[in-house]
């Protein structure tokens, strides 16, 4: 019986795959990571990359025992003679803290900006944009409090979308206060919910023990309609006065940078380690439930990870696939294959060798294959627009006894004949 790929994966295809679509072309994939890239990078944030796999405790002490990700969605690894305390990383923040911490990064100047980009694994039922397998880019920053680096993090998000040209995107931004403030908040909502338990679910009814926070972000549909019943307050009534000016002194940066937002008091994000800032990236096309990212604010984090200061930090994670479902949403068209610029064929079996050799030495200025076998000029022409050639040169024994090729562009026909000294400066002046 044939194997398939485990649930909730992908496979990331090449180019002309049938039934390619965005969120699977390994081309988009990259297209969309090198857009991050430059648009980090020129805000000074560093590439940082951490092991796949961590220790279990960093994860459930990183993201918090409470939560979705740590009680159901884990993958543990297991391997021989080993004690099976290893996790798949379902999330980066927490084993890039876990990096700065272990690595004496604090030395570096601060804020210390980070981004990664890699795979993240969780058990999760799998649905149209939730997978178990995913890929996140990450952005980090270490060392600072300022609201100034919240508004930041927040328009460099805006900026990411912006380069990969998407249009219909909102921002929700919010705040879960300091501490103090969600101890008070999680007190009300205990005393409300507590006389409703009978008709809460029971993952929420759980989590009116554990973190009644997070009931108001159950995907329960008898959880919202009571949420709805009940005019639940919002979090943004019980911020402290601290938090309350961070809150304001965020908003006001992104008014002044033009970074369009709307305030949701209903943003309650997934991880435990998070105060102040929270805020989504939402689109249409990828539908309500499913943001295409999210970030806030985790001071407290580096401490719950051992660490005996307070390091602040801040961080936003999108959702690659996520992403490109928002582009194909837009309709974004699939990349082109990026064919060779040129191509070689030999006319007989004993120039098949210099063809090749022809095309490996081109390589050091572009994009060049050769035909593994003699070919026939119209098999030859056919097979290089098959693999979205440019250039065809024709290899007989003429032109290699000669030292001199013919080429032909396929797309345009134009003929040209070179010494074979000069096709370096030939494919540069065309790549
Ligand atoms: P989180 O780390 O939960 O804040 O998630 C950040 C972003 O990662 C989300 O907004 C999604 O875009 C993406 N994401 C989270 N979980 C999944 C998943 N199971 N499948 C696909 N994307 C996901």
């Amino acid at each position: 019986m044939a194997i398939n790929r485990p649930k909730g994966t992908e496979d990331h295809l090449p180019a002309l795959s049938p039934k390619l679509t965005l969120d699977v072309s390994a081309q988009a994939h990259s297209w969309l990571v090198e857009k991050a890239r430059r648009v980090l990078e020129r805000a000074g944030a560093q590439r940082i990359d951490t092991p796949l796999f961590e220790e279990a405790d960093l994860v459930k002490r990183g993201v918090g025992g409470s939560t979705d990700i740590v009680r159901k969605e884990m993958f543990t690894v297991y391997y021989f003679g080993d004690h099976g305390g290893y996790i798949l990383r379902p999330e980066g923040t927490a084993a890039i803290v876990r990096s700065y911490l272990q690595n004496g990064l604090k030395q570096l100047p601060a804020p210390l900006k980070l981004w990664t980009h890699g795979p993240m694994f969780r058990a999760e039922r799998q649905q149209r944009g939730r997978l178990r397998q995913f890929h996140q880019v990450d952005y980090e920053v270490l060392g600072s409090t300022d609201a100034l680096v919240d508004a930041e993090a927040i328009a460099l998000m805006v900026g990411v979308v912006r380069e990969l040209g998407l249009t219909g995107v909102r921002v929700k931004l919010g705040s879960i206060g300091d501490p103090e403030d969600r101890e008070r908040y999680n007190t009300y909502l205990r005393e409300l919910f507590t006389p409703q338990l009978e008709r809460l679910s029971d993952d929420s009814k759980d989590r009116l023990t554990r973190n009644p926070m997070r009931i108001l972000d159950s995907k329960s549909a008898s959880d919202q309609e009571l949420l709805a019943e009940l005019g639940v307050r919002p979090m943004l009534d019980f911020l402290g006065e601290e938090a309350g000016a961070h809150f304001r002194a965020v908003q006001g940066y992104l008014t002044e940078w033009g970074v369009e937002f709307d305030i949701d008091p209903s943003i309650v994000r997934g991880l435990d380690y998070y105060r102040r800032t929270a805020w989504e990236l939402h689109h249409e096309g990828v539908g309500a439930k499913s943001a295409l990212g999210g970030g806030g604010r985790y001071d407290g984090l580096a401490q719950e990870l051992g660490s005996k200061e307070t390091i602040p930090g801040i961080g936003w994670a999108f959702g690659v696939e996520r992403l490109l479902l928002a582009l194909e949403a837009e309709g974004m068209a699939l990349p082109e294959l990026a064919g060779p610029l040129l191509y070689v064929a030999a006319l007989d079996e004993v120039n098949v060798p210099h063809a090749a050799r022809t095309a490996m030495s081109a390589r050091a200025h572009a994009r060049a294959e050769f035909a593994y076998r003699a070919m026939k000029p119209a098999a030859a022409f056919r097979d290089a627009e098959r693999r979205g050639a440019h250039w065809v040169a024709l290899l007989g024994t003429d032109e290699v006894t000669q030292g001199t090729l013919s080429l032909k562009n396929i797309r345009t026909g134009e003929q040209r004949s070179l010494a074979a000294a000069d096709l370096a400066a030939f494919l540069q002046e065309h790549a």
